[in-house]
């Protein structure tokens, strides 16, 4: 388990720490900004970089933007009994896209405060989607798991259960997609996804749910008794976001992340779940 750090800062204003950046031989992306005063220099540090302390005492004098990540080795995900499986390959926006998340044809929200949800039927999307050599993929905006038809069939060859086969329909013209199916998730686990108190979240005013920051940082502990017995796929009880955005985390047995490694599909991330 390596804990990844992607951090973001400007050229100009934080000239000092782009310096100890290039003293330390860190490799970085720079983009220009608009105007070409200045770049937007972007680099990624692991904690057990041996240049970590440095730049984390940085990270805190420039409050530079600083994502954090959780990498598990494949011997890790291949040990895991269970994984949290998030699509990291995103393709254009669910449509209708002004109106998100109101008005979805596929959406019952169950909330207009918080926009917490049940998909009620296909999901729409603007066009085919170029995958390249992507076997997953998710829209911006949301979490659904989208995937080639390969992988559906990878799944009935090893007779998981948990999961549908949903039609994906291209907005303009009502077709169904023929490149891509939703691996649509109907089973909610039971509440048991154990949070840090610190850990921050929202609770909207009006349905009281409870929304929690993404998490980012180690293992997250399930509760055994949360899980349910004879699926391969589940959603956490809890509701994960901000604002407009929710999300329940997609909960897979060892064997779908055996499946994923051995076939070598491309666009997920697999992240250890400790159950307790
Ligand atoms: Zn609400």
């Amino acid at each position: 388990m390596e804990i990844l750090h992607r951090i973001s800062i400007n050229s100009k204003k934080d000239a000092k720490f782009l310096a100890a950046i290039y003293q330390l031989q860190i490799r970085y992306k720079a983009i220009e900004l608009p105007g070409g005063e200045s770049s937007l220099v972007t680099f990624e540090i692991t904690e057990s970089d041996q240049r970590w302390n440095i730049i984390a005492n940085l990270i805190a004098l420039y409050n530079a933007v600083n994502i954090v990540e959780t990498i598990f080795s494949e011997e890790e995900i291949r040990s895991a009994a269970w994984l949290r499986m998030i699509c990291v390959f995103e393709q254009g926006y669910p449509q209708p896209r002004m109106t998100w998340p109101f008005n979805q044809p596929d959406r019952e929200l169950l909330c207009p405060k918080c926009a917490i949800y049940r998909q009620i039927a296909p999901m729409h999307i603007a066009k085919e989607p170029h995958l390249g050599r992507k076997a997953f993929m998710t829209t911006i905006l949301t979490h659904e798991i989208l995937c080639i038809p390969a992988v559906l069939q990878g799944l009935q060859e090893i007779q998981a259960t948990g999961y549908e086969d949903w039609d994906v329909i291209l907005h303009k013209t009502g077709q169904v997609s023929q490149r891509v199916r939703q691996l649509f998730i109907p089973t909610v686990a039971r509440p048991g996804a154990l949070l840090d108190e610190e850990h921050p979240r929202t609770v909207c005013p009006q349905c009281g749910t409870v929304k929690y920051e993404a998490h980012m940082r180690g293992v997250l502990p399930i509760k055994s008794d949360a899980l349910l017995p004879n699926t391969d796929f589940m959603l956490t009880h809890e509701w994960f976001g901000s604002g407009y955005f929710s999300w329940r985390e997609i909960i897979v047995s060892n064997r779908i992340a055996q499946l994923v490694l051995d076939k070598g599909w491309q666009g997920i991330r697999f992240k250890v779940v400790e159950i307790v």
